[in-house]
């Protein structure tokens, strides 16, 4: 250790470690870190990526950032030396809310592995003061309440960099705020976050309602303001332009004071696009650009040497379309330009489905990214697929050259060495660290596929995060799990391509079989963890299903020793770090074709979970990797879905009329026993959707579903096989590894030195 970290310490707490409280610890240590990260910075490069997203779903920052400086250990050790125990102090930090799911926490592994590879890269984004929203759980209902984060003392540097960023009418004075990412042994970079100094947090009265029209006021208070109505949506659109010109007189201003003669901006900034929100700042840079004397078509050019995209989402909900009305109003100055942008590809191109500006007059942000970016990339190999040849089929016609794949990936830092510090050891102990910078050198745990000891060693390890997790929920939730049962996991975000209800409906099923009479072998122990976005009725009528079979199940004497449900209280990162390691069955059920990639997946496996799963997103990668025989897959092909929605003949209610077990499932929704703990409301609109429209096709997968997971919970009887399926989980995550995944980005598209 080349650090003293107790001097270190001292100096920001006091001269008695032992007097101290976790919380002045904890701010002694967030001191410590800022200090030794600024040591770190680098201004070395000449070219820098910029990664602008609208989330960062970052997590807990304290034991990421000490196990990043190397300086976890030692920490830990000298705190142990004064009673002190590093996770209570962690404990004090809250959970930064600048994510909503998969993606946010995209961007916060790729900066992770980006400084991490010793490139030169930040992040921008805003600086949302509420969030996303805390999940509370009140009548078996979801309720939103605001999540306040940022406390006097935190994470965040405040700069001296403001900006007077125009709307239509107004001018609001922006701020940038910094939060240090540390790489893993190697360089510093930021994540700069752009707020307003008007910003008015009291005016949010009850859960999340606030004026949605008093921008000045508002701008930065939530991620994803509801969009059920004009207002939010327009307020989403002064968001993005709010970030977007940010970032772009931010990277002009860096750029410029390397000496960049703005011509050659693509030598000096790459800039990736993170799915369609940022997409504004292609029309923002060529405006700037043009405010510095250069012409429209150079600029444009220069602009579309610069930006790169991310397609997330075949979802056609997501792919953003933003009236030319709300950008009159939000944006004027845009206008003139995304106009032009409009017309040269009218000019150039007959097809309509390709027009930026469609005829409805609603701006098409993924096509003006399309055109006016150097590359487009999905995230797994089945979606990028599925993108050219379907969704963006003519697109890719016109530009081939542009499309490309980045199989996503996670940090192993925060997934592995911080959250499951068990196997984290033992897998240094047994393969050596070389894991840790190569995570393809996990493989050499293959070589321990029939060693008895290692294996028993791997289920010891669950068993003691299972130990953990059992009691972090009675602590939390209070709730009562067997440790001894398996443990059946899907955490994710509510929404009905993930076919939660799906899962929820085999636990329908499960419950009533027990009550027949047929008991599982080994007790069975179902967790879900989800946020449902606020306006999103049926999301959150799932979300009430499955609360009420936790309240009936859990209750039922002659079913819970076999039986339990949990939905967990507002899924985070730090939830996600406690559940993963402890999973025994990773729920990766999507419909076919709808998960771009996922990663939760990826989480599980590396933590030596078992997929059951659709082959769909990332999952068709991991079966290529682990093969058949660990992993469980079900359902129809995303060829077949495709074909489904092209014919438009899935009819919901013919699985339902010809299968006894899909139809007491699904009327149980609306049984007695429900009726009497939930509402009868959400049940019925529930029942309603899954019989007449099932727009995910829950129950054409259902059957095939129940029986794989039959098929699971009967191998999970041999241990020692089951463990072996563990053990090449892990052994085989390594591909999922986002220094892999940035270090694609970089060699294809961004191309820094
Ligand atoms: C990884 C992660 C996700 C993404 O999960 P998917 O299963 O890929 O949708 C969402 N939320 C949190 C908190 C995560 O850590």
């Amino acid at each position: 250790m080349s650090v003293n970290v107790r001097e270190l310490l001292e100096k920001k707490c006091c001269n008695n470690l032992a007097a101290c409280t976790d919380e002045q610890l904890y701010y002694g240590l967030l001191g410590v870190v800022k200090d030794l990260a600024k040591q770190k910075e680098s201004q070395q490069g000449k070219k820098k990526i910029y990664y602008i997203s609208a989330e960062f779903l970052i997590g807990k920052l304290l034991s990421n950032n000490l196990i990043n400086l190397g300086i976890y250990d030692d920490v830990a050790a000298l705190l142990k030396q004064y009673g002190k125990d590093i996770n209570l102090i962690e404990q004090v930090e809250p959970e930064p809310s600048l994510g909503n799911g998969g993606l946010g926490r995209l961007a916060a592994c790729f900066l992770d592995s980006m400084a991490t590879l010793g490139l030169n890269g930040d992040g921008i984004g805003l600086n949302y003061h509420f969030g996303l929203f805390l999940q509370t759980f009140e009548n078996h209902l979801q309720k939103e309440n605001k999540n306040p984060w940022i406390e006097k003392e935190s994470w965040l540097t405040k700069t001296d960099v403001t900006y007077p960023i125009q709307f239509g009418g107004f001018t609001v004075q922006s701020r940038m705020y910094d939060l240090d990412v540390t790489g893993y042994e190697n360089r510093a970079n930021k994540l700069h976050l752009f707020d307003i100094e008007t910003v008015d947090e009291s005016l949010v009265g009850d859960g999340i309602d606030f004026d949605k029209e008093d921008i000045c006021k508002n701008l930065t208070l939530f991620l994803y303001p509801d969009d059920s109505d004009d207002a939010g949506r327009l307020l989403r659109v002064y968001q993005q332009y709010f970030m977007v010109s940010n970032g772009a007189r931010l990277i002009l201003e860096e750029c410029k004071a390397k000496g960049c003669k703005l011509y050659d901006l693509p030598e000096y900034a790459a800039i990736q696009i993170n799915d369609t929100h940022p997409s504004m700042v292609i029309p923002e840079l060529i405006r700037l650009l043009m405010e510095e004397g250069i012409r429209m078509q150079d600029a444009i050019d220069i602009v579309s040497k610069t930006c790169a995209y991310t397609n997330h989402t075949i979802l056609a909900e997501a792919l953003e379309k933003w009236p030319m009305d709300y950008l009159n109003q939000a944006v004027p100055q845009l206008m003139p330009i995304i106009r032009e942008l409009d017309t040269i590809v009218k000019d150039k191109f007959k097809d309509q489905t390709v027009a930026i500006i469609d005829s409805a007059n609603r701006v098409h942000m993924a096509h003006m990214d399309i055109h006016y970016g150097y590359s487009v990339n999905g995230v797994a190999y089945l979606h990028t697929e599925i993108l050219k040849k379907n969704e963006l089929d003519h697109f890719y016609k016109i530009y081939p050259q542009k499309f490309n794949n980045k199989t996503n990936g996670i940090t192993f830092r925060r997934w592995l060495m911080h959250c499951n510090r068990g196997l984290s050891s033992y897998l240094d102990q047994v393969i050596g660290t070389g894991w840790h910078k190569d995570a393809q050198q996990l493989e050499k745990l293959l070589a321990f596929a029939e060693d008895q000891q290692v294996l028993k060693k791997l289920l010891q390890i669950k068993k003691e995060n299972k130990q953990a997790l059992v009691k972090y929920l009675k602590e939390t939730q209070g709730v009562e799990l067997d440790e001894n049962s398996i443990f059946d996991i899907q955490i994710k975000r509510l929404h009905e391509y993930k076919r939660q209800q799906m899962n929820a409906l085999y636990v329908i099923h499960k419950y009533l079989e027990i009550k027949g009479g047929k008991k599982p072998t080994t007790p069975i122990t179902v967790i879900f963890g989800a946020k449902a976005a606020p306006a999103y009725i049926i999301a959150k009528d799932i979300i009430h299903l499955i609360l009420c079979l936790q309240e009936i199940i859990n209750n039922d004497p002659q079913v819970s020793p076999y039986l339990k449900v949990v939905m967990v209280e507002n899924y985070n990162v730090t939830k996600a770090e406690k559940l993963i390691p402890a999973c025994d069955i990773s729920e990766q059920i999507s419909l076919a074709s709808k998960e771009a990639s996922g990663t939760g997946n990826m989480k599980f496996m590396l933590n030596g979970a078992v997929t059951l799963g659709t082959m769909d997103g990332a999952n068709v990668e991991i079966a290529d990797l682990v093969g058949k025989e660990n992993i469980y897959i079900f359902g129809e092909s995303s060829d077949t879905v495709i074909e489904h929605y092209i014919q438009a003949d899935y009819e919901s209610k013919e699985y339902y009329e010809k299968d006894e077990d899909i139809k007491e499932a699904v009327d149980f929704i609306v049984g007695k026993e429900m009726m009497k703990v939930g509402q009868k409301e959400n049940l019925e609109r529930l029942y309603n959707e899954l019989l007449n429209k099932d727009w995910f096709m829950t129950l054409l997968d259902y059957k095939d579903y129940a029986k794989k997971r039959e098929m699971c919970y009967r191998d999970y009887e041999d241990r020692v096989a089951w463990a072996k399926k563990m053990l090449v989980n892990t052994a085989k995550a390594g591909f999922f590894s986002s220094d892999r995944t940035i270090a694609e980005y970089n060699q294809d598209i961004w191309k820094l030195s």
